[in-house]
């Protein structure tokens, strides 16, 4: 007779290209959890039960108890709102809102229904995080420079919506950098100034430099083709420490880490995700949105040329 946990039902929602890199193998490769349904309005994963509407969804299936949200954050407040009434454990990808105030909301509805809500931040669960977070409480951070360079055509093709408001434009995958940066230092820091690129033609920035207190910057690009830069190099008093191509590799006083027995970022994820439900909790962090709404709220606006996918 086995012992073994039963693993849990869970739905994804929102079926586009990060459900289909990413959430479906990490699930597939879970003893957590059992993909039990899809719901979407044109996508489905072969061999699983396909919901196109949220509503009918949360009727039919009762009986799974845990929805994980890849859509775009535009339309996820309205999809996480009910699944929190319908009393539904809610997993969110990054970033967890279009604004501030929903995702505060959010937090307070799932406290009262007694569920778990959690705003995930994959980058958070790179190889090199962990570690480098425990190399920097042991060191005085003295500077930091984050570039984050990629080609918008290649990871976002066709996506509209990152130039919609709501978008955040290159701030969505500036958040990732964030997100580490949010998790590694020992000291907060805040935004002290900020430089925003628009494209005339849109409403969310292609590229941003942002300064932070601390002797912290980061240069944000969504024009990058060719080789694509996610770095964060750090200065301390004992030697410099750099997380290149987005936390996977860390070096330490120039020397590689080597980064053993890593299951990867979105397994990582779905790990804490039944971690928390299981332990009734939930983890809400918006340290990394905070930054963006700041750089928002601070940042000098430049015009420059349109952009088309
Ligand atoms: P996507 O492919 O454009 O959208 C995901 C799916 O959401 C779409 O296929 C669509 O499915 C549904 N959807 C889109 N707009 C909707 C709307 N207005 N109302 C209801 N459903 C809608 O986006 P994605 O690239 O997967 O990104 C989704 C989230 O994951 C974003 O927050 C992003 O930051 C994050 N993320 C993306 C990547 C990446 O590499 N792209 C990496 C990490 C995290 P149906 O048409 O079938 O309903």
């Amino acid at each position: 007779m086995s012992y073994a946990k039963k693993p849990r039902k869970i739905a994804l929602v929102g079926i586009g290209k990060i459900a289909r890199d990413q959430h479906v193998p990490a699930l597939a490769a879970s003893p957590d959890w059992e993909l039990a349904a899809t719901v979407s309005r044109k996508g489905s994963v072969e061999g699983i039960e396909a919901h196109e509407d949220f509503d009918g969804f949360l009727e039919a299936r009762p009986d799974i108890g845990v929805v994980s949200l890849c859509l775009p954050p535009q339309p996820r407040f309205d999809y996480a709102k009910k699944a929190l009434l319908a009393r539904r454990h809610v997993m969110l990808e990054k970033p967890p809102g279009q604004t501030l105030a929903e995702v505060h909301e959010l937090e307070r509805l799932a406290a009262k229904q007694g569920v778990t809500l959690y705003a995930s931040w994959h980058s958070r669960m790179a190889a090199g995080v962990a570690a480098a977070r425990s190399r920097l409480v042991e060191r005085v951070v003295q500077d930091v420079r984050i570039t984050w360079k990629e080609d918008v055509r290649k990871w976002h093709p066709g996506q509209d919506w990152v130039f919609a408001p709501g978008g955040m434009g290159v701030m969505d995958p500036g958040i990732n950098a964030l997100s580490i940066l949010t998790e590694i230092l020992p000291e907060p820091v805040h935004l002290v100034a900020a430089e925003l690129e628009f494209p005339e033609n849109r409403d969310t920035p292609i590229a941003a430099r942002l300064e932070f207190s601390g002797h912290v910057s980061a240069v944000f690009d969504w024009r990058q083709e060719g080789p694509q830069t996610w770095d964060i190099e750090i200065e301390t008093n004992k030697g410099p420490l750099a997380l290149r191509e987005g936390g996977a590799r860390l070096e330490v006083d120039g020397a590689e880490q080597e980064l053993l027995d890593h299951p990867g970022e979105y397994p990582s994820l779905y790990a804490r995700m039944a971690e928390l439900v299981g332990r009734g909790e939930s983890d809400v962090d918006l340290a990394p949105m905070i930054h963006v709404a700041d750089a928002m709220t601070l940042g000098r606006r430049v015009t420059v040329a349109p952009f088309e996918f």
